[in-house]
């Protein structure tokens, strides 16, 4: 059986950078406190906290003082580098360089749609740290769309200005974008009312899509790995599903079950951007057992 772990799959530039980051502090005396899950992979967390480093959540970081607290990749509002200024708390910030420049991206079309009466809408999930972030930038006021259900909370009227999660996919930010406009065609709202559409999808993550399906056909069976918070690997997953029937999510080596690789000649491993290499190697390890 032949078996092969995807070359493209596995951390994206953003999440090396903040591992890279955080392995550099840990090596370093003074605890490391992670404000949220470094990475949305268990496995990769639990490595890491063997380390040293220690996650915290947002009501616990008001509480720390005097300490080195990391921003991990998906950035944080202003509020947080507020808290952190008067808490004394000393701040290694690895948000990801694409995501700081939509973050400014994201402020400045805030800026503008203060005198024109605009509105934000950000194509993303509720809740999700970047999205977080990013609602930051708008002093809480942009909207956030999951999809095109979400668009109740809009006035068509009034000038919209669009960006997007960076992990989101490209056909669903094509979709809104498309029943944006057909809305405003209803409404016979005039061309001349804003509608400024910024795909600010990281291209790490939208070049993966194509890839993977061209991997996926081209094995019998996939093992995607991911971990259950990420929601690139959802997407991703969905991705290698529609490729290839035979594609099943694990977390780790032991998900794998026997019954899923019955008269399968070949399996492809692969994973999101937060999948470390070193659990897809695992994966494959425990293939080689089970054969
Ligand atoms: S997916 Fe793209 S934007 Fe997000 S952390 Fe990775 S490189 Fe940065």
């Amino acid at each position: 059986m032949k078996i092969e772990i995807d070359d493209h799959s596995g951390f994206c530039y953003g999440v090396i950078r903040a591992i890279e980051l955080a392995e550099k502090e840990l090596a370093e005396p003074e605890p490391l406190f992670s404000l949220g899950d470094i990475v949305h992979n268990e496995l990769e967390v639990g490595r890491l906290h063997k380390l040293g480093l220690q996650t915290i959540t947002r009501e616990q970081m008001e509480s720390l003082y005097c300490k080195k607290i990391l921003i991990r990749a998906h950035g944080e509002p202003p509020a947080t580098y507020r808290i952190a200024r008067e808490n004394n708390l000393k701040v290694f910030d690895a948000t990801c360089p694409v995501v700081l420049k939509l973050q400014k991206k994201v402020h400045q079309a805030y800026l503008e749609s203060l005198s024109d009466n605009g509105q934000i809408v950000i194509y993303g999930k509720k809740g999700h740290a970047e999205v977080n972030g990013l609602t930051g930038q708008t002093n809480q006021t942009a909207i956030v769309a999951g999809s095109e259900n979400d668009l109740s909370e809009l006035d068509f009227s009034r000038p919209i200005r669009l960006f997007s999660q960076t992990t989101m996919s490209i056909k669903g930010f094509k979709q809104l974008q498309d029943r944006i406009n057909s809305i405003r065609a209803e409404k016979g709202i005039s061309s001349s009312v804003v509608f400024q559409v910024n795909d600010t999808i990281c291209r790490q993550v939208a070049n993966r899509e194509s890839q993977l399906t061209d991997f996926a056909k081209s094995h019998d069976v996939i093992l995607f790995v991911s971990g259950t918070k990420s929601s690139n690997g959802k997407i991703l997953f969905e991705v290698c599903s529609n490729a290839n029937p035979r594609s099943y999510q694990i977390t780790g080596p032991d998900a794998i079950q026997k019954d899923w690789l019955a008269e399968a000649e070949s399996i492809g491993i692969c994973g999101g951007t937060s999948t470390p290499l070193w659990l897809m190697q695992e994966c494959e390890t425990k293939l080689k057992e089970l054969m």
